[in-house]
């Protein structure tokens, strides 16, 4: 008999990197799975949904405006919690699979837990080793790992850390980030060359897009208070390089969204500070960019792709992989050393470099091994 998966998704990575499973689902027929949406990320989703031709079959409300932490973890657990019981007759799951490392990922381990349902932990094993970098995303991760079943480890390094860890080694599987199979969907079915900008701003401004691009993103928790260092260094760089043209979606977080709006940055005429990008936009930036300044993780894994070298506003990295090999550079967030790495940090990708993150078959595998 077939299992019934559950799917929890939160956050706009969540959706992007669960995505390739459930095509992979719809691909071989297997009707027993649902998706809830926690709505963490609600305004960020609204048309990925769409994008990624998946609709959930369950909403829950957790956000709420000046919600703390444990405000929305607590809501978190409660909100899953309450619609397992409810929908127990109708649908009861025997895996409960969450990706990466958002309270939402948290809130679905411990509910799987209390409940004893196998759970299943999509991007296990990645560390950064320090508690508050990223905060609160290492501890959430780590959380989850104590009560993980299967453990879908995108690389060796996401391994051997689950390994010193002491995980059981039959629980854990490396089988590459979903987030490359989502890449190599958009880029193989040709949708990415054949799609248009949808965005206004860069449809006006990058008819002629020739390799010229530098994407910033900025969004992480820890990196709100030294926001000026970022914005310093990026009015600096556009003045000195004004035949490049840089690109800020911004993230929504309050925090950095007026920050960024009410600074300098919009008045300069080759920066464009724009919402938040619809995923197919955002990649179109990506395949025509220069250099990558961002903390973002998925973008840290996306870029190896399109032979982009990041600059990670990060004093530490949970995914290793990309600085090891040379083609990433953590920079952090100080003004002087963005800008001398903007300068000066020129890898050469060679003609047969992989993305180290992945292959493009990890939806295959999980799926594989979750029908057991
Ligand atoms: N992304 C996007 N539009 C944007 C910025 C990011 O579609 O304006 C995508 C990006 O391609 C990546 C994911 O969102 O796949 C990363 O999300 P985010 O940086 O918010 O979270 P993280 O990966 O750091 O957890």
């Amino acid at each position: 008999m077939s299992k019934n998966l559950l799917f929890i998704i939160g956050t706009r990575p969540e959706l992007i990197k669960v995505f390739p499973i459930i095509q992979q689902l719809k691909k071989i027929g297997y009707p027993n799975y649902k998706i809830i949406a926690t709505g963490q990320h609600k305004d960020l989703l609204t048309t990925y949904w769409k994008v990624f031709d998946i609709t959930p079959d369950y909403e829950l409300e957790i956000i709420k405006a000046g919600q703390n932490l444990t405000q929305l973890t607590s809501k978190a657990i409660v909100a899953i919690d309450d619609l397992l019981a409810k929908i127990k007759n109708e649908f009861s799951p025997d895996i409960i699979i969450a990706q990466g490392d958002t309270t939402t990922v948290m809130a679905a381990a411990m509910v799987a837990f209390y409940n004893q349902i196998k759970f299943a932990h999509i991007e296990a094993g990645l560390r950064s080793f320090n508690l508050n970098h990223p905060f609160p995303e290492e501890f959430n991760r780590k959380v989850a790992s104590i009560v993980t079943d299967f453990h879908f480890a995108p690389t060796d390094v996401s391994k051997k850390n689950l390994i010193a860890e002491n995980t059981t080694l039959s629980k854990i599987h490396v089988v590459g980030n979903t987030v490359i199979d989502t890449l190599h969907y958009f880029i193989h079915s040709n949708k990415l060359a054949q799609t248009e900008f949808s965005n206004i701003d860069l449809k006006k401004n990058l008819a002629n897009i020739d390799d010229k691009l530098v994407l910033i993103t900025c969004h992480r928790r820890e990196n709100h208070h030294d926001l000026d260092e970022l914005i310093n260094a990026i009015e600096e760089l556009s003045k000195k390089n004004a035949d490049t043209i840089f690109i800020w979606p911004v993230h929504p977080n309050p925090n950095v969204k007026q920050r960024v709006e009410t600074s300098n940055l919009s008045q300069l005429k080759n920066i464009i500070i724009t919402a938040p990008l619809e995923y197919l936009d955002l990649l179109k930036v990506l395949q025509n960019c220069k250099i990558v300044i961002s903390d973002s993780g998925g973008i840290q894994e996306e870029a190896p792709t399109f032979k982009v070298p990041v600059l990670i506003l990060r004093e530490t990295t949970e995914r290793p992989e990309a600085v090891t090999l040379g083609i990433s550079k953590l920079v952090g967030m100080n003004k002087n050393k963005i800008i001398n790495s903007f300068n000066t940090f020129n890898p050469i990708f060679s003609q047969d470099f992989v993305n180290p993150y992945g292959d493009g078959n990890a939806a295959k595998k999980i799926v594989k091994i979750l029908q057991g």
